[in-house]
């Protein structure tokens, strides 16, 4: 078991240099073997994952396979494309360059650093250490704190399953954190909010560590007035209040056609009662706030409008109900501040143009969704919004298509994973230029009298 004192720290991180130096983990079979073994880890340890989520978030079961176990598909991805993924790309070259070939070669980049975050907090540690995996690297862990019953566990299979000199977890919290940015890695990545994905970049350029950072933010949800009614309803509700609305890509708010406001939220309401009853504290289904500060923070929110359904808190139990909040002012700290939880402020437009230009006056969100059949809509909102991704017509199901990848633009965040882009974001292209020795044309070499003319 590995514990995070600072000598400690720095003790693993040398270690794992010098396991990495042997080259084992650049090895084909060597990485299938370790995706492997951390499939059948998940695999043999599933019912303590379902205890531990629900132990920290009240994490509903099913919402714990969907949104955590499914990470298995990640890995089974992997396994099959590693081979194709690890290939060495050829590049072409201009007709002057006949005698050469160009190619890029991924190589792992060494000993990185992910460091999670506490909503889901398995699958945010698992989905990025595949790629760490898959790009063979070495790869120290550090789990949020604030789901610690999940920190632990990752802790004691990870650490069962693999050796610290490949893969090592330090739990812990701020100062765990500190002390590992203090440090040197050859790819930080970090999953939390926005201001601390400052820092660690900050501390990060002191070493010229390159990151990635998976950010939050404010994710839009436009619904246009040509829409299936029911359906919207239902899906917007699920990404809404699934883990309590505490999914970074969750829709932050709504903005809706003014025409089928009415109509929208009877549809919201009667689908909340339906999904969670008429006491969603007494539904099995419905996951809790994860710790008193949150609690606080979000319980705050409900002064920002007129609640139209829910609105009822239990301090001690960390329940807040599934919210609508109605007449929200855009200047309300609700409408200014991610919300991640489970309140959703409905906004009005009259025109397309003012929810886009709503959206283009805050930072980039990382997830935008959009509710509507209307083709040049759809178009329109596409071309003039930026997002790190889009979903139209459905919500947060973006996050588990392994192929598109996955990640923020501005402030929700930088660089991206899943797949293929997460073999990516843990490896190095290395451009490769290979000449042969059947012709040494004269043209670059001194005297260069006359020559010029010949270019
Ligand atoms: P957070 O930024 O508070 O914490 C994330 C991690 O950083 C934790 O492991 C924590 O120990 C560490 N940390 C906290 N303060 C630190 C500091 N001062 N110095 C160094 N390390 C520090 O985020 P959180 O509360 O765990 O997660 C919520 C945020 O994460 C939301 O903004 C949410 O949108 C975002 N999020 C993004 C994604 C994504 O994939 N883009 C996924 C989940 C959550």
């Amino acid at each position: 078991m590995v514990t995070n004192n600072s000598s400690n720290v720095i003790d693993v991180i040398q270690k794992q240099r010098d396991f990495f130096q042997t080259g084992k983990t650049k090895d084909i079979s060597f990485r299938i073997e370790k995706l492997k073994a951390l499939k059948q880890a998940i695999v043999e340890n599933e019912q303590s994952i379902i205890q531990a989520l629900q132990a920290d978030l009240h994490k509903p079961e099913l919402e714990t396979y969907i949104g955590e176990i499914s990470v298995i598909k990640e890995i089974d991805y992997a396994i099959k494309h590693l081979h194709n993924w690890l290939k060495p790309k050829k590049a072409k070259v201009s007709v002057e360059f006949f005698s050469y070939s160009a190619r890029l070669y991924p190589e792992p980049l060494g000993v990185v650093l992910i460091i999670g975050a506490w909503n889901y907090p398995f699958n945010l540690i698992i989905s990025p250490l595949i790629g760490a995996i898959a790009a063979g690297n070495c790869t120290i862990i550090k789990p949020s704190e604030l789901a610690p019953h999940t920190s632990h566990l990752v802790a004691n299979i990870l650490n069962k399953y693999f050796e610290p000199e490949y893969i090592a977890v330090l739990e812990g919290g701020v100062e765990t954190s500190q002390k590992l940015l203090a440090e040197k890695f050859d790819r930080i990545f970090f999953t939390g909010s926005t201001a601390v994905g400052k820092i660690v970049m900050a501390a990060a350029a002191k070493h010229l560590t390159p990151v990635t950072l998976e950010l939050g933010g404010k994710s839009p949800c436009i619904v246009d007035s040509e829409i299936n009614l029911e359906h919207t309803a239902r899906r917007i509700i699920w990404g809404k209040f699934l883990n309590a609305g505490q999914t970074c890509i969750a829709p932050d708010y709504l903005l809706v056609d003014q025409k089928i406001k009415k109509n929208l939220v009877n549809a919201l309401q009667k689908c909340l009662k339906e999904f969670y009853g008429h006491n969603p504290a007494n539904s099995p289904d419905y996951a809790r706030i994860i710790n008193q500060k949150h609690f606080e923070r979000l319980a705050k929110f409900l002064e920002d409008g007129e609640i139209i359904f829910g609105g009822e808190t239990n301090p001690s139990e960390r329940y807040i109900a599934p919210t609508l909040l109605d007449k929200v002012s855009l200047t309300a700290t609700v409408m200014q501040e991610e919300i991640f939880g489970p309140i959703l402020p409905i906004i009005e437009y009259r025109d397309i143009t003012e929810a886009i230009a709503l959206i283009n006056s805050q930072p980039k969100p990382l997830a935008l969704y959009l509710f509507s059949q209307n083709k040049n809509l759809q178009k329109r909102v596409l071309q003039e919004t930026s997002s790190g991704g889009v979903c139209i017509n459905d919500t947060v199901l973006q996050f588990g298509i392994s192929s598109l990848p996955f990640g923020g633009v501005g402030d929700s965040g930088i660089g991206s994973y899943h797949g293929k882009a997460s073999f990516d974001t843990f490896s190095h292209y290395k451009s490769v230029l290979q000449n042969s020795f059947w012709l040494d044309l004269n043209w670059r070499y001194a005297p260069y009298k006359g020559k010029l003319s010949i270019l």
